[in-house]
């Protein structure tokens, strides 16, 4: 099988995050897409909990057979990602990264990111206003059709004011209400 591996923080999973997964299965015929939650980030104590934000994306991905869940960072202390890499690709399947252009252009800051970029094949998608480099040895393939300008940052902050934003999946829009997550 041909899997994308798609991690981020999912506070709240947006439509974009649905339209990026949908547009890398397309374009590089993958088998699915496994969106991996990030345990909370030591340095983001502000975050909703894991189990909310993994309830989330199980709701965002519900109706789309390709589209896979994983809670495989629920009990880790620390948010590597190479440890969850070296988890999931001991099967024998190929192993892509998912991930955008803002994220990617900082891959050189994570731990063992040598190891990491020797595990998978990045397929890194254009974000407006991120330029990024490729560091050596890493593989990519880059997703240069979208220029989808929403971000879960100005997402909470339109909650925060009572605004129910139009990029929420509704079945997510739905829990955000029942329970009043960030201020709504
Ligand atoms: P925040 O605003 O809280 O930083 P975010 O909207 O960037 O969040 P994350 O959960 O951090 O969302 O993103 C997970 C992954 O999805 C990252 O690789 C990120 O680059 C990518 N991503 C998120 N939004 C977009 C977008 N609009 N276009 C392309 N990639 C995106």
């Amino acid at each position: 099988m041909r899997v994308a591996i798609f991690g981020g923080t999912f506070d709240p999973i947006h439509s974009a995050h649905l339209v990026v997964a949908r547009e890398a299965a397309r374009q590089f015929t993958l088998d699915q897409v496994l969106f991996v939650p990030d345990a909370v980030p030591p340095h983001k104590p502000d975050r909703t909990p894991f189990r909310q934000r993994l309830r989330m994306v199980q709701l965002a991905c519900q109706d789309q057979p390709d589209f896979a869940v994983s809670d495989i960072e629920q009990a880790n202390e620390k948010s590597y990602s190479i440890l969850t890499l070296e988890r999931l690709t001991l099967s024998g399947d190929e192993w892509f990264f998912l991930i955008g252009a803002d994220a990617f252009a900082e891959i050189t800051t994570w731990h063992r990111w040598r190891d990491v970029v020797a595990l998978v094949t990045f397929i890194v998608v254009s974000r407006p206003s991120s330029a990024y480099a490729v560091p050596p040895g890493a593989r990519i393939l880059p997703l240069e059709t979208l220029a989808l300008d929403v971000s879960s940052t100005r997402i909470r902050a339109d909650l925060a004011r009572g605004e129910m934003p139009d990029e929420l999946p509704p079945a997510v829009a739905d829990y955000i209400r029942a329970e009043r997550l960030y201020g709504f």
